[in-house]
């Protein structure tokens, strides 16, 4: 095991980043953190309330509403809302489809980056974790010693989501992901953005073991 690690998975979606953040953490014996399934969580909560997400402040007045627990097992990662498992729900495409505009919200981001950092301050004492998303390496904890940007191909990242997802295609995941790349880069509060000191990792043309293997090889170089 390694000591009071942070390792930060940034990138788009598609990326790879949950195979190799998984895969990471249980290579290391580390936590592990999807902190895009905490904005789904809040996402779902508030489509089932009908809360309108075309009004920021809306959305700002029930960040702070539901209790928000995280399971960080590599092996058993899960997001619990108000004592109910959501794990389900917040993959389903309406989530997906909303979710950009509830995580622009500045209240939402700093609920959730203030939870974010509380999850990993409690695993750096069982010997650290690997936080995947968008902003770890930029805001969530830019003191991680290792930092790693996963981009891929725009054709390979919609050809692994659309064979995660039951009744789609390559060119539906293609529009969407492409829209969500843009509304998650270009927000204001903590865009999508690859820090200063990240490592980039095109894993257009990589296994996801390849893939664990250099963010395993760079854990040694780095911390
Ligand atoms: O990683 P995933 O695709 O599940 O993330 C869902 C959404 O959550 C992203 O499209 C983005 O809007 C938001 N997100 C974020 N910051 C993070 C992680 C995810 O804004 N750290």
């Amino acid at each position: 095991m390694v000591s009071g690690l942070i390792v930060a998975m940034d990138g788009p979606s598609g990326s790879g980043k949950s195979s190799a953040s998984r895969g990471v953490a249980r290579a290391l014996g580390l936590r592990y953190l999807d902190t895009g399934a905490m904005y789904r969580a809040l996402t779902w909560w508030m489509l089932q309330l009908e809360v309108d997400l075309g009004d920021p402040a809306a959305i700002a007045a029930g960040a702070g509403e539901p209790m928000l627990e995280m399971n960080t097992d590599p092996d058993f990662p899960g997001v619990t809302l108000d004592g109910t498992r959501v794990d389900g729900p917040i993959r389903y495409p309406e989530v997906t489809r909303a979710v950009s505009a509830v995580s622009a919200v500045p209240e939402v981001r700093s609920r959730l980056v203030a939870l974010q950092r509380e999850l990993i301050e409690a695993a750096l004492k069982e010997g650290g974790i690997v936080v995947e998303g968008r902003d770890i390496g930029t805001v969530v904890a830019p003191q991680a010693p290792v930092k790693v940007y996963l981009t891929a191909s725009e054709e390979a990242r919609a050809t692994r989501r659309s064979a995660e997802l039951a009744g789609t295609t390559v060119a539906a995941q293609r529009v969407e992901l492409a829209r969500r790349d843009t509304l998650d880069s270009t927000r204001k509060a903590d865009p999508l953005a690859m820090a200063a000191d990240a490592v980039e990792l095109d894993t257009t043309a990589l296994t996801l073991d390849e893939v664990v293997a250099e963010v395993l090889r760079l854990v040694k170089e780095r911390a």
